[in-house]
């Protein structure tokens, strides 16, 4: 097959250019009678819902450059082909959790998946005050699945070493993680903005020498510790629900790296999201109830975490770490536990780390979340921000003092 050169697809192309493909014609019918309508609300890619007269399908489309910031800001096409890939692991260590994949096209960096409906982003959903049943547990487990099941804790470790090298591929994503999350928002950084009225808070932050110190030690466990697959971009964002279903998509970040990243960056967006509320109220007070709600996921997510990670850890321990020859083996089953137990508390660790910086760089950095920049006034947005980035600092440099999660919820309550 000879290479074609890469072409954005346009509504007017796309019929033309996926009908002569069997798995997309097989699900949508005729391409004369298709419709389709640019979706794309991310940062990176274009994104097409094409309806058909037998079904829909999503088909993504990496840009040789950042959507948001456009061609002055090359991105490699590749990242799809990362996305692909995680993709299908996703779905093999936690079946259902992602679209199902129809047909991927490396060239043309081209992805057709499952179309979720009647889903919404969670984020959306979130600042609109709506709760959704499971999404915790599906979260929590999903976290659990993929992190243990592409580790040395479970996959072979050719495969594993395999896996590490072809994820390294995806150093140009790396790069946008290591410098917007743990890098731009210590220091004035071209393409950061911040609502004004938190320049004080900003100042102080920027001063802080234990803050930044921390955000430099988790930038180095997130460069150099490559414990397991990650999503990469686990935030609300990439997070779709329905009233009883959660679903998790836009892998494409996915790199090798430390456990508690995906958990941490996800637990901070629900925290920004309790701290963005008043902003989005029907009346003062009218979402108490529902931050509650919000934090009450928070808790429920870390504990389906640590409950799956411990099933995993006692039943499917099959990679070269802590084997049961160690421990169960020889009787020793309490040892297992113990290093359990202790690799839990490396993952929390982390994961508070990572929860604070996101709080910081979504609030700092060039990308932020629209939970805080739809509240229109710049006072009642500063409010809001303020408190995510002072939980955030204590997250971050506090991160070895937090012993249970509702010790988090409780301050994240406290702050004002
Ligand atoms: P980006 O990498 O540019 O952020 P995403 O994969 O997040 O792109 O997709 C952008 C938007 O397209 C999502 O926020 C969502 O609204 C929509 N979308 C993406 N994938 C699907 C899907 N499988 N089903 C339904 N909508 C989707
Ligand atoms: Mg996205
Ligand atoms: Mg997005
Ligand atoms: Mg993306």
């Amino acid at each position: 097959m000879t290479t074609q050169e890469f072409q954005a697809l346009s509504p007017d192309t796309l019929a033309e250019r996926l009908g002569p493909i069997d798995a997309i014609r097989d699900r949508l019918g005729d391409p004369k009678d298709w419709t389709m309508r640019e979706v794309g609300d991310g940062n990176l890619n274009l994104v097409y819902i094409i309806d058909g007269p037998e079904g829909s399908v999503i088909v993504k489309q990496a840009l040789p450059y950042v959507r948001l910031v456009g061609e002055s800001w090359p991105l490699p096409l590749r990242r799809a082909f990362f996305e692909y890939n995680a993709l299908k692991r996703q779905d093999e260590r936690d079946p259902g959790a992602v679209p199902e994949i129809y047909y991927f096209d490396e060239d043309q960096a081209i992805i057709a998946m499952e179309f979720l409906s009647p889903h919404v982003i969670l984020r959306k959903s979130l600042m609109e005050g709506k709760r959704h049943d499971g999404l915790a547990d599906v979260l929590g487990r999903f976290c659990a699945r993929t992190l243990f099941r592409g580790s040395d804790l479970s996959m072979p470790t050719a495969q594993r070493k395999a896996d590490l090298a072809l994820f390294a591929g995806n150093a140009e994503l790396c790069d946008i993680t290591e410098n917007l999350v743990f890098s731009d928002p210590y220091f004035e950084a071209e393409m950061n903005r911040h609502t004004p009225q938190l320049e004080p808070i900003v100042a102080a932050l920027r001063a802080d020498s234990d803050l930044k110190i921390a955000a430099q030690h988790l930038k180095m466990a997130f460069a150099n510790n490559a414990e397991t697959m990650l999503h990469g971009d686990l935030h609300t964002g990439s997070v779709m629900v329905t009233d009883t279903e959660t679903r998790v998509i836009d892998p494409e970040f996915a790199t090798y790296g430390p456990m508690g990243f995906d958990i941490g960056m996800l637990i901070a967006n629900f925290l920004m999201a309790y701290y963005a509320q008043p902003g989005h109220a029907e009346a003062e007070g009218a979402r108490a109830n529902y931050q509650n709600w919000i934090l009450s996921v928070v808790e429920e997510i870390w504990g389906t975490f640590t409950a799956e990670f411990t099933h995993l850890w006692r039943t499917e321990r099959t990679g070269i770490l802590y084997q049961a020859s160690l421990f169960e083996d020889q009787g020793d089953a309490l040892a297992s536990e113990q290093a359990r137990i202790e690799r839990l508390a490396a993952i929390w660790r982390d994961c508070l780390g990572f929860c604070g910086i996101e709080m910081h760089r979504r609030t700092l950095g060039l990308a932020h979340i629209a939970e805080y920049d739809e509240i229109a006034d710049d006072a009642a947005r500063a409010a809001c921000e303020a408190r995510g980035l002072m939980l955030g600092r204590a997250l971050a440099v506090g991160r070895v003092n937090f012993t249970a999660m509702t010790e988090v919820t409780d301050l994240a309550r406290r702050i004002n």
